[in-house]
């Protein structure tokens, strides 16, 4: 699998810049995903946004901690926060910045792909929107991703959002970057602090039906607390669940938010159809496809 991890501003389309790129790889036929994490929502504010790209179904559904390349749409942002926090030794960076990587500091020492997307982007957009700049130089920075994928994936996701021009200038801005885009090893003279990675504690994990149900003053909560709203009626669509093809791994017992599956005690699941929401959840969470939505209210 491979991890992409963008940090930018607010404005800067770094969402949009991740999106595309998952629709590149899916282009290049890969699996992909692509999400944003976002603190004060707001023009300026420092925001993130994630791509997986992996040869099979992807079920993996966290942040990324130790991504495989980061992605910078500005240069000032190792001046507030540990970006570089968790990127593999042998990972890479792109950054826009008008410095060469050999002058660029990122606080660790890593193979670095530079461009000055900003310039590029001004001059093709007439606005310092950088992410179809920046997808150009990372067109450079990876092998398995080509620049053709990532212009037919800005012409198919810019042009359906903002017309076929803007889709030109963002696939010239995307070729500009490609052609100056230079890469060799970025400083590490800048004071660099690696947080403790976090892990979740038990706190913290998606509860399902294992940790059992508590009262009080005569109101059910936590996991089990369905039965007081009986959410089953809500459904337009059912789990079916495959008990051959299941392996057992316990996620959708672990993901379902109603509790509603129960783990037997081979291991094999159970569902309470009574509880069951038809969100899905566990249909999509199965890596070996042994739960399938199937149209109407079904009890099996
Ligand atoms: S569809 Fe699956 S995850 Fe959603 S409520 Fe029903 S059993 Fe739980
Ligand atoms: S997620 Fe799929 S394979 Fe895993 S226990 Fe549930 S049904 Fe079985």
């Amino acid at each position: 699998m491979y991890e992409v991890r963008f940090h930018g501003r607010g404005g800067q389309g770094a969402v949009m810049a991740a999106q595309t790129l998952a629709e590149a790889a899916v282009l290049e036929g890969y699996h992909a995903q692509a999400f944003p994490y976002f603190g004060a929502e707001r023009r300026g504010a420092p925001v993130k946004a994630f791509a997986r790209i992996d040869k099979g179904r992807i079920t993996l559904k966290s942040q990324i901690y130790n991504p495989d390349m980061l992605v910078l749409l500005d240069e000032t942002l190792p001046e507030i926060e540990p970006v570089a926090e968790g990127l593999k030794a042998e990972g890479v960076a792109v950054v826009n910045t008008a410095l060469a990587p050999e002058e660029f500091d990122l606080g660790i020492s890593v193979v670095t792909t530079t461009v000055d997307a900003t310039t590029i982007a001004l001059e093709k957009l007439k606005a310092p929107i950088v992410n179809t700049s920046i997808l150009g130089a990372m067109a450079k920075a990876q092998d398995f991703v080509s620049l053709d994928s990532i212009v037919k994936a800005i012409q198919d996701k810019f042009g359906e959002r903002l017309g076929a021009r803007a889709a030109n200038l963002n696939s010239e801005a995307a070729r500009a970057a490609y052609q100056s885009a230079r890469t060799g090893r970025c400083k590490a003279e800048r004071p660099f602090i690696q947080k403790a990675q976090w892990l979740p504690d038990w706190n913290e994990l998606p509860i399902g039906v294992a940790l059992p149900t508590t009262q009080v003053n005569g109101v059910v909560l936590g996991p089990g607390s369905a039965w007081q709203n009986m959410v089953g009626t809500w459904r337009t669509s059912s789990p079916h669940y495959d008990i051959e093809k299941c392996i057992r791994c316990l996620r959708c017992w672990w993901s379902c938010p109603e509790g509603t599956i129960k783990r037997q005690e081979d291991d094999h699941m159970k569902f309470d159809y009574r509880y069951c929401k038809g969100c899905g959840i566990c249909a999509q969470i199965c890596p070996v496809s042994a739960i399938e939505m199937v149209r109407g209210v079904k009890t099996w």
